[in-house]
Protein backbone atom coordinates (compact mmCIF):
# COMPACT_ATOMS: atom_id res chain seq x y z
CA UNK A 1 0.00 0.00 0.00
CA UNK A 2 1.33 3.30 -0.92
CA UNK A 3 2.05 5.84 2.19
CA UNK A 4 0.16 8.56 2.97
CA UNK A 5 1.49 11.82 0.96
CA UNK A 6 2.71 14.61 3.65
CA UNK A 7 1.36 18.50 2.61
CA UNK A 8 3.21 20.74 5.01
CA UNK A 9 0.78 24.08 5.41
CA UNK A 10 3.74 26.66 6.83
CA UNK A 11 1.91 29.57 8.48
CA UNK A 12 -1.85 30.52 9.10
CA UNK A 13 -1.81 33.28 6.66
CA UNK A 14 -4.85 34.25 4.23
CA UNK A 15 -4.03 31.97 1.75
CA UNK A 16 -4.09 29.26 3.59
CA UNK A 17 -6.80 30.25 5.54
CA UNK A 18 -8.94 29.16 2.54
CA UNK A 19 -7.14 26.48 1.79
CA UNK A 20 -7.77 24.76 4.58
CA UNK A 21 -11.24 25.20 4.52
CA UNK A 22 -11.48 24.21 0.62
CA UNK A 23 -9.42 21.27 2.10
CA UNK A 24 -12.24 20.70 4.67
CA UNK A 25 -14.98 20.74 1.52
CA UNK A 26 -13.31 18.53 -0.64
CA UNK A 27 -11.08 16.26 1.62
CA UNK A 28 -7.56 15.16 -0.33
CA UNK A 29 -7.33 11.22 -0.13
CA UNK A 30 -4.31 9.60 1.09
CA UNK A 31 -3.12 12.70 1.74
CA UNK A 32 -1.74 13.37 5.52
CA UNK A 33 -1.75 17.53 6.35
CA UNK A 34 0.17 19.39 8.87
CA UNK A 35 -0.33 23.11 9.65
CA UNK A 36 2.33 25.06 11.49
CA UNK A 37 1.59 28.25 13.01
CA UNK A 38 3.23 29.76 16.27
CA UNK A 39 -0.33 31.55 17.17
CA UNK A 40 -3.74 29.75 17.42
CA UNK A 41 -5.47 32.20 15.53
CA UNK A 42 -5.34 34.15 12.52
CA UNK A 43 -5.10 37.88 12.45
CA UNK A 44 -7.59 39.81 9.75
CA UNK A 45 -5.46 43.32 9.47
CA UNK A 46 -7.92 44.73 7.57
CA UNK A 47 -10.61 45.14 10.82
CA UNK A 48 -7.74 45.53 13.54
CA UNK A 49 -7.67 49.69 13.43
CA UNK A 50 -11.40 49.17 14.12
CA UNK A 51 -10.71 47.20 16.78
CA UNK A 52 -8.02 50.46 17.80
CA UNK A 53 -10.99 52.58 17.41
CA UNK A 54 -13.07 50.32 19.68
CA UNK A 55 -15.56 48.99 16.79
CA UNK A 56 -15.18 45.76 17.45
CA UNK A 57 -13.67 42.68 19.87
CA UNK A 58 -10.35 41.27 19.07
CA UNK A 59 -12.71 38.02 18.73
CA UNK A 60 -14.19 39.53 15.82
CA UNK A 61 -10.84 40.57 14.15
CA UNK A 62 -9.40 36.76 14.52
CA UNK A 63 -9.90 33.64 12.99
CA UNK A 64 -9.26 30.51 15.45
CA UNK A 65 -6.66 28.00 13.30
CA UNK A 66 -7.78 24.82 15.32
CA UNK A 67 -11.06 24.60 14.43
CA UNK A 68 -10.31 25.26 10.68
CA UNK A 69 -7.75 22.69 10.95
CA UNK A 70 -9.98 20.43 12.39
CA UNK A 71 -12.49 20.39 9.92
CA UNK A 72 -9.78 20.03 7.23
CA UNK A 73 -8.42 16.77 9.12
CA UNK A 74 -5.53 18.63 9.63
CA UNK A 75 -2.90 18.33 12.37
CA UNK A 76 -2.01 21.27 14.39
CA UNK A 77 1.32 22.13 15.40
CA UNK A 78 1.61 25.21 17.82
CA UNK A 79 4.99 26.41 16.82
CA UNK A 80 7.28 28.48 14.61
CA UNK A 81 9.79 27.31 11.48
CA UNK A 82 12.76 28.29 12.18
CA UNK A 83 14.83 26.68 9.56
CA UNK A 84 13.92 24.90 6.22
CA UNK A 85 16.27 21.41 4.60
CA UNK A 86 14.54 21.87 1.34
CA UNK A 87 16.86 19.19 0.12
CA UNK A 88 15.89 16.71 2.63
CA UNK A 89 11.84 17.84 2.69
CA UNK A 90 12.78 19.00 6.38
CA UNK A 91 11.18 21.67 8.43
CA UNK A 92 12.86 22.56 12.11
CA UNK A 93 10.59 23.92 14.50
CA UNK A 94 11.10 26.36 17.54
CA UNK A 95 9.79 23.68 19.66
CA UNK A 96 12.57 21.07 18.50
CA UNK A 97 10.20 19.12 16.37
CA UNK A 98 11.29 18.62 12.84
CA UNK A 99 8.71 17.82 10.31
CA UNK A 100 8.57 16.49 7.15
CA UNK A 101 6.95 16.75 4.20
CA UNK A 102 6.44 16.04 0.48
CA UNK A 103 4.90 19.08 -0.88
CA UNK A 104 5.34 22.47 1.16
CA UNK A 105 3.22 25.76 1.17
CA UNK A 106 4.16 28.84 2.71
CA UNK A 107 2.32 31.86 4.04
CA UNK A 108 4.45 33.18 7.02
CA UNK A 109 3.80 37.03 6.14
CA UNK A 110 6.48 39.57 6.56
CA UNK A 111 8.12 40.97 9.14
CA UNK A 112 8.49 45.01 10.03
CA UNK A 113 10.19 47.26 8.82
CA UNK A 114 12.22 49.59 10.52
CA UNK A 115 14.27 51.66 7.88
CA UNK A 116 17.63 51.97 9.66
CA UNK A 117 16.39 54.06 12.04
CA UNK A 118 18.19 54.82 15.08
CA UNK A 119 16.66 53.39 18.17
CA UNK A 120 13.81 51.73 16.81
CA UNK A 121 14.34 48.84 18.14
CA UNK A 122 14.41 49.81 21.37
CA UNK A 123 11.81 52.54 22.11
CA UNK A 124 8.96 51.82 19.08
CA UNK A 125 6.28 49.57 18.88
CA UNK A 126 6.18 48.01 15.05
CA UNK A 127 2.75 47.29 13.35
CA UNK A 128 4.25 43.86 12.63
CA UNK A 129 4.49 41.06 13.72
CA UNK A 130 0.84 41.92 13.97
CA UNK A 131 0.15 39.95 17.57
CA UNK A 132 3.10 41.20 19.15
CA UNK A 133 1.15 44.79 18.16
CA UNK A 134 -2.28 43.97 19.59
CA UNK A 135 -0.42 43.41 22.86
CA UNK A 136 1.27 45.91 23.03
CA UNK A 137 -1.86 48.20 22.11
CA UNK A 138 -3.81 46.51 24.73
CA UNK A 139 -0.81 47.69 27.35
CA UNK A 140 -1.11 51.15 25.91
CA UNK A 141 -5.17 50.97 26.07
CA UNK A 142 -5.11 50.45 30.14
CA UNK A 143 -1.96 53.10 30.32
CA UNK A 144 -4.44 55.62 28.98
CA UNK A 145 -6.81 54.85 30.88
CA UNK A 146 -5.08 54.93 34.03
CA UNK A 147 -3.09 58.50 32.93
CA UNK A 148 -4.53 61.93 34.01
CA UNK A 149 -2.55 63.86 31.46
CA UNK A 150 -2.72 63.33 27.29
CA UNK A 151 -0.19 60.57 26.16
CA UNK A 152 1.88 61.95 22.70
CA UNK A 153 2.04 59.02 20.39
CA UNK A 154 3.94 59.09 17.04
CA UNK A 155 3.09 56.84 14.37
CA UNK A 156 5.68 56.19 11.69
CA UNK A 157 5.01 55.58 8.22
CA UNK A 158 1.93 57.28 6.00
CA UNK A 159 0.92 54.27 3.88
CA UNK A 160 -2.54 52.79 4.66
CA UNK A 161 -1.39 51.24 7.92
CA UNK A 162 0.20 54.28 9.58
CA UNK A 163 -2.64 56.33 8.66
CA UNK A 164 -5.62 54.16 9.75
CA UNK A 165 -3.34 53.46 12.97
CA UNK A 166 -2.89 57.15 14.29
CA UNK A 167 -6.62 57.89 12.82
CA UNK A 168 -8.35 54.60 14.82
CA UNK A 169 -6.23 56.02 18.39
CA UNK A 170 -7.24 59.29 18.19
CA UNK A 171 -11.18 58.41 17.80
CA UNK A 172 -10.64 55.83 20.08
CA UNK A 173 -8.62 58.78 22.24
CA UNK A 174 -9.86 62.05 21.49
CA UNK A 175 -7.48 63.89 24.34
CA UNK A 176 -4.46 61.84 22.85
CA UNK A 177 -1.81 63.78 20.67
CA UNK A 178 -1.62 62.02 17.76
CA UNK A 179 1.46 62.84 15.03
CA UNK A 180 2.15 60.90 12.08
CA UNK A 181 5.33 61.47 10.64
CA UNK A 182 5.35 60.72 6.30
CA UNK A 183 8.25 60.56 4.94
CA UNK A 184 7.56 59.55 1.42
CA UNK A 185 3.58 58.88 0.14
CA UNK A 186 3.35 55.27 -0.19
CA UNK A 187 -1.12 55.94 -1.01
CA UNK A 188 -2.46 56.52 -4.33
CA UNK A 189 -2.23 60.01 -5.33
CA UNK A 190 -6.10 60.63 -5.68
CA UNK A 191 -6.87 60.14 -2.32
CA UNK A 192 -3.27 61.70 -0.77
CA UNK A 193 -6.04 65.25 -0.40
CA UNK A 194 -8.86 63.32 1.48
CA UNK A 195 -6.29 61.27 3.78
CA UNK A 196 -4.98 64.87 4.20
CA UNK A 197 -8.65 66.53 5.52
CA UNK A 198 -9.35 63.38 7.38
CA UNK A 199 -6.55 64.03 9.30
CA UNK A 200 -6.69 67.37 10.06
CA UNK A 201 -10.54 66.95 11.02
CA UNK A 202 -9.26 64.42 13.52
CA UNK A 203 -6.75 66.37 14.77
CA UNK A 204 -3.28 64.80 13.93
CA UNK A 205 -0.27 66.71 13.26
CA UNK A 206 1.32 65.78 10.11
CA UNK A 207 4.71 66.11 9.56
CA UNK A 208 5.48 65.69 5.72
CA UNK A 209 8.73 65.51 4.09
CA UNK A 210 11.08 64.22 6.14
CA UNK A 211 11.59 60.89 7.44
CA UNK A 212 11.91 59.87 10.89
CA UNK A 213 15.75 58.95 11.45
CA UNK A 214 16.08 58.38 15.38
CA UNK A 215 13.55 57.31 17.88
CA UNK A 216 14.50 58.15 22.05
CA UNK A 217 12.35 56.99 24.56
CA UNK A 218 10.90 60.52 24.14
CA UNK A 219 11.00 62.06 21.30
CA UNK A 220 11.04 61.03 17.29
CA UNK A 221 13.89 63.24 15.44
CA UNK A 222 13.45 63.89 11.85
CA UNK A 223 16.15 64.22 8.74
CA UNK A 224 15.76 67.92 8.70
CA UNK A 225 16.15 68.35 12.72
CA UNK A 226 12.37 68.64 13.95
CA UNK A 227 12.03 66.51 16.90
CA UNK A 228 8.39 65.57 18.10
CA UNK A 229 7.76 64.76 21.42
CA UNK A 230 7.10 61.30 21.62
CA UNK A 231 6.47 58.68 24.69
CA UNK A 232 4.91 56.14 22.13
CA UNK A 233 6.08 55.27 18.53
CA UNK A 234 4.61 53.26 16.58
CA UNK A 235 6.72 52.55 13.15
CA UNK A 236 4.16 51.10 10.44
CA UNK A 237 7.15 51.41 7.50
CA UNK A 238 5.54 48.41 5.64
CA UNK A 239 6.73 45.04 4.73
CA UNK A 240 10.26 43.24 4.93
CA UNK A 241 10.96 39.75 4.25
CA UNK A 242 11.62 37.04 7.10
CA UNK A 243 14.95 37.26 7.46
CA UNK A 244 15.45 33.58 7.48
CA UNK A 245 14.26 32.90 4.41
CA UNK A 246 17.53 33.32 2.86
CA UNK A 247 18.78 30.78 4.78
CA UNK A 248 16.81 28.14 3.13
CA UNK A 249 17.96 27.49 0.21
CA UNK A 250 14.89 27.98 -1.74
CA UNK A 251 15.30 30.82 -4.43
CA UNK A 252 14.75 34.21 -3.01
CA UNK A 253 14.36 37.62 -4.68
CA UNK A 254 16.96 40.34 -3.55
CA UNK A 255 15.15 41.59 -0.80
CA UNK A 256 14.36 38.19 0.85
CA UNK A 257 10.84 37.13 -0.66
CA UNK A 258 10.45 33.64 -1.80
CA UNK A 259 10.27 33.94 -5.55
CA UNK A 260 7.52 31.79 -7.57
CA UNK A 261 5.96 31.19 -11.05
CA UNK A 262 2.58 31.56 -12.31
CA UNK A 263 1.70 28.16 -10.30
CA UNK A 264 2.59 29.99 -6.86
CA UNK A 265 5.26 27.01 -7.21
CA UNK A 266 8.94 28.08 -6.24
CA UNK A 267 11.33 28.82 -8.92
CA UNK A 268 14.01 26.73 -7.38
CA UNK A 269 11.74 23.80 -5.99
CA UNK A 270 9.10 22.38 -7.60
CA UNK A 271 7.15 20.61 -4.35
CA UNK A 272 7.52 24.21 -2.88
CA UNK A 273 4.86 26.56 -2.93
CA UNK A 274 4.49 30.34 -1.47
CA UNK A 275 2.02 32.50 -1.54
CA UNK A 276 0.96 36.13 0.61
CA UNK A 277 3.75 38.98 2.14
CA UNK A 278 6.42 36.41 1.63
CA UNK A 279 6.74 35.55 -1.89
CA UNK A 280 6.61 37.75 -4.65
CA UNK A 281 5.56 36.18 -8.36
CA UNK A 282 8.27 36.14 -10.79
CA UNK A 283 7.80 38.82 -13.27
CA UNK A 284 4.45 40.22 -11.68
CA UNK A 285 5.94 42.57 -8.78
CA UNK A 286 2.67 43.45 -6.62
CA UNK A 287 2.16 45.10 -2.92
CA UNK A 288 2.48 43.06 -0.03
CA UNK A 289 -0.67 43.37 0.85
CA UNK A 290 -4.05 41.45 2.18
CA UNK A 291 -5.57 41.73 -0.69
CA UNK A 292 -3.20 39.78 -3.05
CA UNK A 293 -2.64 37.41 0.05
CA UNK A 294 -6.40 36.47 -0.16
CA UNK A 295 -6.66 35.85 -3.78
CA UNK A 296 -3.95 33.83 -3.69
CA UNK A 297 -6.06 31.44 -1.34
CA UNK A 298 -7.87 29.45 -4.20
CA UNK A 299 -5.24 29.00 -6.91
CA UNK A 300 -2.78 28.09 -4.27
CA UNK A 301 -5.58 25.59 -3.10
CA UNK A 302 -5.58 24.25 -6.74
CA UNK A 303 -2.47 24.02 -7.14
CA UNK A 304 -1.81 22.18 -4.05
CA UNK A 305 -4.30 19.95 -5.02
CA UNK A 306 -2.69 19.66 -8.71
CA UNK A 307 0.51 18.49 -7.37
CA UNK A 308 -0.54 15.85 -4.62
CA UNK A 309 -2.54 14.01 -7.36
CA UNK A 310 -0.35 14.57 -10.65
CA UNK A 311 -2.46 16.83 -12.23
CA UNK A 312 -1.38 19.87 -14.00
CA UNK A 313 -1.02 23.28 -12.36
CA UNK A 314 -3.34 26.00 -13.48
CA UNK A 315 -1.40 29.30 -14.16
CA UNK A 316 -2.12 32.37 -12.22
CA UNK A 317 -1.86 35.98 -12.60
CA UNK A 318 -2.64 38.62 -9.86
CA UNK A 319 -4.81 41.59 -10.79
CA UNK A 320 -3.09 44.33 -11.49
CA UNK A 321 -5.33 46.94 -9.39
CA UNK A 322 -6.74 46.60 -6.10
CA UNK A 323 -9.53 48.43 -4.05
CA UNK A 324 -8.22 50.43 -1.23
CA UNK A 325 -10.46 51.16 1.90
CA UNK A 326 -9.33 53.42 4.40
CA UNK A 327 -11.18 53.77 7.70
CA UNK A 328 -10.80 57.11 9.12
CA UNK A 329 -11.73 55.92 12.77
CA UNK A 330 -14.89 57.38 13.01
CA UNK A 331 -17.04 54.31 11.48
CA UNK A 332 -16.57 57.04 8.27
CA UNK A 333 -13.78 55.74 5.31
CA UNK A 334 -12.31 56.46 2.20
CA UNK A 335 -12.01 54.64 -0.89
CA UNK A 336 -10.20 54.41 -4.33
CA UNK A 337 -10.44 51.90 -7.12
CA UNK A 338 -7.86 53.34 -10.13
CA UNK A 339 -8.16 57.45 -10.30
CA UNK A 340 -12.15 57.07 -8.87
CA UNK A 341 -12.41 57.76 -5.16
CA UNK A 342 -14.57 58.09 -2.55
CA UNK A 343 -15.64 58.77 0.96
CA UNK A 344 -18.61 58.63 3.52
CA UNK A 345 -20.55 56.88 6.41
CA UNK A 346 -21.55 54.48 3.14
CA UNK A 347 -17.68 53.53 2.60
CA UNK A 348 -17.23 52.37 5.85
CA UNK A 349 -20.54 50.67 6.07
CA UNK A 350 -19.45 48.76 2.74
CA UNK A 351 -16.14 48.10 4.12
CA UNK A 352 -17.35 46.61 7.30
CA UNK A 353 -19.92 44.47 5.66
CA UNK A 354 -16.62 42.92 2.99
CA UNK A 355 -14.67 42.57 6.42
CA UNK A 356 -17.75 40.49 8.35
CA UNK A 357 -18.31 38.18 5.73
CA UNK A 358 -14.86 37.36 4.67
CA UNK A 359 -14.73 36.25 8.38
CA UNK A 360 -17.93 34.53 8.69
CA UNK A 361 -17.07 32.41 5.40
CA UNK A 362 -13.67 31.09 7.26
CA UNK A 363 -15.05 30.82 11.46
CA UNK A 364 -15.91 27.13 11.37
CA UNK A 365 -18.25 25.76 13.98
CA UNK A 366 -16.56 25.81 17.51
CA UNK A 367 -14.93 28.88 16.99
CA UNK A 368 -15.41 30.44 20.58
CA UNK A 369 -17.31 33.08 19.11
CA UNK A 370 -19.60 34.13 16.21
CA UNK A 371 -19.57 37.44 14.83
CA UNK A 372 -22.94 39.41 15.99
C1 LIG B 1 -2.29 47.48 11.02
C2 LIG B 1 -2.35 46.85 9.65
C3 LIG B 1 -3.45 47.11 8.84
C4 LIG B 1 -3.52 46.55 7.57
N1 LIG B 1 -4.63 46.79 6.82
C5 LIG B 1 -4.73 46.22 5.60
C6 LIG B 1 -5.89 46.42 4.80
O1 LIG B 1 -6.84 47.12 5.20
N2 LIG B 1 -5.94 45.83 3.58
C7 LIG B 1 -4.91 45.06 3.12
O2 LIG B 1 -5.00 44.53 2.01
N3 LIG B 1 -3.79 44.85 3.84
C8 LIG B 1 -3.68 45.40 5.07
N4 LIG B 1 -2.54 45.19 5.81
C9 LIG B 1 -1.50 44.30 5.28
C10 LIG B 1 -1.89 42.86 5.56
O3 LIG B 1 -2.03 42.66 6.94
C11 LIG B 1 -0.85 41.87 5.06
O4 LIG B 1 -0.51 42.17 3.75
C12 LIG B 1 -1.44 40.46 5.15
O5 LIG B 1 -1.65 40.11 6.50
C13 LIG B 1 -0.54 39.44 4.51
O6 LIG B 1 -1.15 38.19 4.64
P1 LIG B 1 -0.28 36.88 4.71
O7 LIG B 1 -1.24 35.76 4.66
O8 LIG B 1 0.77 36.92 3.69
O9 LIG B 1 0.48 36.95 6.10
P2 LIG B 1 -0.03 37.15 7.58
O10 LIG B 1 -1.41 37.65 7.63
O11 LIG B 1 1.03 37.94 8.25
O12 LIG B 1 -0.05 35.67 8.17
C14 LIG B 1 1.14 34.95 8.35
C15 LIG B 1 0.90 33.83 9.33
O13 LIG B 1 2.07 33.04 9.43
C16 LIG B 1 2.43 32.85 10.79
N5 LIG B 1 3.88 32.75 10.86
C17 LIG B 1 4.78 33.75 10.84
N6 LIG B 1 6.03 33.26 10.94
C18 LIG B 1 5.91 31.92 11.00
C19 LIG B 1 6.85 30.86 11.11
N7 LIG B 1 8.16 31.08 11.17
N8 LIG B 1 6.39 29.59 11.17
C20 LIG B 1 5.05 29.35 11.11
N9 LIG B 1 4.12 30.32 11.00
C21 LIG B 1 4.55 31.59 10.94
C22 LIG B 1 1.87 34.07 11.50
O14 LIG B 1 1.65 33.82 12.86
C23 LIG B 1 0.57 34.29 10.73
O15 LIG B 1 -0.46 33.49 11.23
C24 LIG B 1 -2.45 45.74 7.08
C25 LIG B 1 -1.35 45.47 7.91
C26 LIG B 1 -1.30 46.01 9.17
C27 LIG B 1 -0.10 45.69 10.04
Amino acid sequence: MNRLKRLVLLGGGHAHVHVLNALSKNRLPNVSITLISPFDRQVYSGMLPGWIAGHYDIEQCVLPLKPLARAADAHYLQTAATKIDATRKQILCANGDLVEFDVLSIDIGSAPQYAAIVGAADHAIAIRPIETFIEHMTTLVEVRQRRATPMHITVIGAGAGGVEVALALKHRRAELQVSLVSGANTLPGNIAPRIANALNRAGVAVFAGSPAIEIGPNNVTLADDRVIESEQTIVALGASAPSWLAMTGLACDPSGYLVTNNFLQSISHEFVFAAGDCASIEAYPRPKSGVYAVRAGPPLEQNLRAALTSRPLTRYVPQTRSLYLISTGNKYAIGSWGRVSWEGEWVWRWKDRIDRTFMAKYRKPGANRPIL
